[in-house]
């Protein structure tokens, strides 16, 4: 069931299972990860993940394949410019 896109810029604890990429820190492999799920520019709902053993940070695509996501992806600002956010 896809969840309703975030207003942009807001904050929600994930509900659910974890978004996929976001089960477990791809530095150390632990699980217990603090997850922040945002609305970003294009409409996505995407999921901060910061481990505390490693502090290793990381983007997720909410319904994304488990591919971290690059700065550029979370912030909408595309350095080529090939891309733009929908209206
Ligand atoms: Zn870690």
């Amino acid at each position: 069931m896809p969840s309703a896109p975030l207003p942009l810029g807001s904050v929600a604890q994930p509900a659910g299972p974890p978004a996929r990429g976001t089960e477990a820190c791809l530095s150390c492999g632990s699980t217990d990860l603090v997850r922040i799920r945002m609305g970003v520019a294009g409409g996505r709902n995407v999921v901060f993940v910061s481990c505390p053993r490693c502090e290793h940070t990381a983007w997720f695509d909410e319904d994304g394949d488990g591919t971290p996501l690059s700065s550029e992806d979370v912030t909408g600002i595309d350095p080529a410019g090939g891309r733009q956010a929908p209206r």
